[in-house]
């Protein structure tokens, strides 16, 4: 119980569009809920880059990393203005390898599809993602996919470390090795080999195609998903997609030091400013940071109050179909605490 309720600092960075406001409502619950938690902010901003000066200044990467624990809303990607992405930037700069997202139906969202509770894990610092891309000959490219044995088995293990926390029974690894031989073949190695260490964990394995085929028509199979760069975003999405979509699909992003948990849409800008903006996804990966931090009983009291809000479908934002104000839905989370 102790440390339960030892107060603890995490780095928010509100973010850009609709960021402050979800951050706000996230702000807020948490408080209203009693976390021991006190935020340090950080106002990084596409809008506060200076040209020839750090994207993300150094002194806040430190910070970020002394707390060990951050909740970002979106970042602008600036299109043609000549600079990085701060979210790929952040991503990099912290050695965050793994993206994790849960979708799970949840009830009284309509969805076209069967009930789903999946996981997927996603590596998120090589496959075809590294970026080494040339043309051999004029209409001629290569495009280079990088599979490491210590990337592999870093996302694998947090994988079934995951599962293990989260009391779930299946770690399924997703691959492409009957023809990427080499590349998927040394990934899903990797992943048989850290299955062996967690014998309370059910391991299986299946090609990517097969398992998009059965997440839309039998997602009972699987349970938690682990997956290589391209194909994690690409199923991840599908997932996303399977259970109502962005204003619902919450992230957690785990380094070897730090965790920053994230919402996984964009910053929204046709509805920024106007109190109009769904903070369930915000706040459902705050759910996610709160229990990788061990604060359980926290994340899940905050969980049960969003569930029993969109279960009851009074208080509804209006990306779903609702006429809350954000401030509206908040308060109304707030008051089934
Ligand atoms: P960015 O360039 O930052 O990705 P975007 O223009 O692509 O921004 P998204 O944030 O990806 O916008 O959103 C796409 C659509 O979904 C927009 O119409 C937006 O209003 C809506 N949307 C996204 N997130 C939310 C949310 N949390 N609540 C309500 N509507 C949302
Ligand atoms: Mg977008």
């Amino acid at each position: 119980l102790s440390t339960a309720n030892t107060m603890r600092t995490v780095a928010l960075i509100p973010g850009d569009g609709i960021g402050p406001e979800i951050s706000d409502a996230v702000k807020k619950v948490l408080a209203a809920a009693g976390v021991p938690i006190q935020w340090e902010e950080y106002p990084i901003s596409t809008k506060n880059v200076v040209p020839g000066q750090d994207l993300i200044p150094s002194n806040v990467l430190d910070s970020i990393r002394r707390l060990g624990y951050g909740i970002k809303g979106p970042l602008e990607t600036p299109i043609g203005k000549g600079h990085k992405s701060l979210n790929l930037t952040l991503r990099q700069a912290l050695g965050l390898y793994a993206n994790v997202r849960p979708c799970r139906t949840i009830p009284g969202i309509q969805t076209k599809f069967p009930a789903v509770d999946v996981v997927i894990i996603r590596e998120n610092t090589e496959g075809e993602y590294v970026g080494l891309e040339h043309e051999v000959v004029p209409g001629v490219v290569e495009s280079l996919k990088v599979i490491t044995r210590v990337a592999s088995e870093r996302v694998a293990r947090f994988a079934f470390e995951f599962a293990r926390q989260n009391k779930r029974r299946r770690v399924t690894a997703i691959h492409k090795a009957s023809v990427l031989k080499l590349s998927d073949g040394m990934f899903l190695d990797c992943c048989r080999r850290i299955a062996a260490e967690y014998p309370d964990i059910e391991f299986k394995e299946a090609l990517i195609e097969l398992c998009s085929g059965y997440l839309i028509s039998q997602p009972e199979r699987y349970d938690v998903l682990v997956l290589t760069n391209l194909a994690g975003d690409i199923i991840s999405d599908l997932a996303a997609g399977l259970v109502g979509g962005l204003g619902l699909t919450a992230s957690l992003n785990k380094g070897e030091h730090t965790v920053l948990a994230e919402a996984v849409h964009g910053t929204a800008p046709d509805i920024a400013g106007k109190d109009l903006a769904n903070p369930t996804a915000l706040l459902l990966s705050a759910v996610l940071l709160l229990r990788d931090m061990g604060l359980q009983e926290h994340a899940n009291r905050i969980e049960h109050a969003i569930y029993t809000v969109l279960r009851e479908g009074q208080v509804r934002t209006r990306d779903l179909g609702g006429k809350a104000l954000c401030s509206e839905y908040t308060q109304a989370i707030i008051s089934k605490l």
